[in-house]
């Protein structure tokens, strides 16, 4: 199969060929025939996949024809993180190239002038994270009922993030004869019950989890002890034949330290972390990119979907808490036919976590022996005592295994800071956003400070032509 047997226009069959791609992932081959003759569609896919330009590509060739109307935006992606949105505008940038299509990104953290004024213009693509949409909808600076098509991309990581109230109150709001695409990597009873709800007769595609079926990735658990992590890791840096990794940690103040740690041991490591505003996010993400730094640890929420090409190893420093985000973690590698390596650590207080991965992902995990002097007392001390020091314990709130989740003490416990708190019913409390909705006064009154971030492209931010 090809891309010219997709049902694709030439102008965008010459884009995709110009991008370098002229063969169809799976989940592209399967959904671009049916976007087009307008179906709904359930993608169960992930990052990794190819499942952006699956949504992206059909789009631009609906969307060539019509015509754009002050504050209506004709289609509308929702994406749960700002740095996905971002992605996905880049898709439609590299995509679009060759139509008269413009689109604007609607997200968090960045002033909100541009955004409206871009909207007043009329958009064809509006691509958007829902707490923003949300307050520009409520202050009555968008409508919602020209949008033709939406996407709801990353469905359980809103789940994830408490956003599938708003994506109700959204899709409330759209025509309901549209068209609608809900994206997820896995499908858990709320995003279920939102497919059925608003998607009407939908195409169901499934295609293969990176995680438990991609080959291209090696996955290796270690068993280690919490205090011999950095000198394992330590050694697998210098051993492994690393080129680029992404080291996912549980909490932010084990990426800062991790950080801190390996630039002290002499390894070109950044951070990137709930705590870091955007710009200095991108920063970090650019140089990582750009390969001044190799190495780049990371919280979930900051690292859930980022696409960068050849990363050859994902550490796992903690084991996580949730087996989804194992899934999402490694699939940071073995990306578009590449190979990767995926490792591990394993504590004794992980046994349940590493069972849920293990379960979730349909395979057990081959142990890996560490080699070498620095390694061998690491994993030794699993066997001694608990250190002192201060006990890895998830906060209230937390994706956690349950037997730590003793109520009285949870209530007892200073709340350590998180990431996220992962919301996995959809009436449980919003914990923290992507983007805290403030009052309505203070966004009529959003400063516009300098130096404030304008976007990964800045041209994203205001009405662009594609
Ligand atoms: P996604 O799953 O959308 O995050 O895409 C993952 C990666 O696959 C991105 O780097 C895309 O550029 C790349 N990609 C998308 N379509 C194709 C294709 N048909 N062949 C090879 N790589 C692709």
């Amino acid at each position: 199969m090809k891309f010219a047997d997709l049902g694709l226009s030439d102008e965008l069959l010459q884009s995709v060929l110009d991008a370098g791609y002229d063969t169809p992932t799976a989940i592209q081959a399967q959904a671009i025939p049916s976007v087009l003759m307008m179906r709904d569609i359930i993608g169960i896919a992930q990052t990794g996949t190819g499942k952006t330009a699956s949504f992206v590509l059909p789009m631009i060739d609906i969307l060539a024809h019509g015509r754009r109307r002050a504050l209506m935006p004709r289609s509308l992606i929702l994406e749960p993180t700002r740095e996905l949105a971002a992605q996905v505008a880049e898709n439609f940038e590299k995509y679009g190239k060759n139509h008269d299509l413009k689109m604007a990104l609607l997200i968090g953290g960045v002033q909100m002038g541009d955004q409206v004024k871009a909207l007043q213009d009329g958009v064809d693509v509006l691509i958007a994270t829902p707490g923003r949409l949300m307050d520009l909808f409520e202050r009555g600076k968008i409508m919602l009922n020209g949008c033709s098509l939406l996407v709801i991309d990353e469905a359980d990581r809103m789940l994830d993030m408490g956003f599938i109230p708003d994506i109700e109150t959204i899709c409330s709001k759209l025509p309901p004869n549209r068209q609608t695409l809900l994206f997820s990597a896995t499908m858990p009873p709320v995003i279920k019950k939102l497919a059925d709800k608003f998607l009407s007769n939908p195409k169901y595609i499934e295609v293969a989890r990176p995680a438990s079926n991609n080959s291209n990735i090696a996955q290796h658990k270690i068993h280690v002890s919490t205090r011999g992590k950095r000198e394992a890791l330590r050694h697998l840096l210098r051993t492994d034949n690393v080129s680029t990794a992404i080291i996912f940690a549980n909490r932010k103040t084990t990426v800062r330290e991790l950080a801190k740690s390996l630039q002290q041991s002499g390894f070109s490591a950044g951070e990137i972390h709930g705590d870091m505003d955007q710009n200095a996010r991108n920063a970090e993400l650019q140089k990582f990119k750009d390969g001044a730094i190799s190495i780049l640890v990371a919280s979930d929420v900051a690292a859930r979907g980022l696409d960068v090409k050849g990363v050859s190893h994902v550490f796992n420093y903690d084991t996580p808490w949730h087996p989804d985000d194992y899934v999402h973690r490694i699939g940071r590698t073995g990306r578009a036919g590449a190979s990767g390596r995926a490792f591990t650590f394993v504590t004794s207080e992980d046994a349940e976590a590493i069972a849920n991965v293990e379960k979730l992902t349909g395979m057990s995990i081959p142990v890996f022996t560490l080699e070498g002097a620095e390694a061998a007392p690491a994993a030794r001390e699993d066997a001694a005592p608990r250190e002192s020091g201060r006990r890895e314990r998830a906060p209230r709130g937390e994706k956690a295994p349950r037997k730590e989740r003793a109520p009285k003490a949870a209530a007892a416990e200073p709340v350590v800071e998180r990431e996220e708190a992962p919301v996995r019913e959809a009436r449980a409390p919003r914990i923290q956003r992507d983007e805290p909705r403030p009052p309505k006064d203070v966004l009529t009154e959003l400063p516009s400070k300098p130096g404030e971030w304008n976007g990964p492209v800045p041209g994203f931010l205001s009405v662009s032509a594609l």
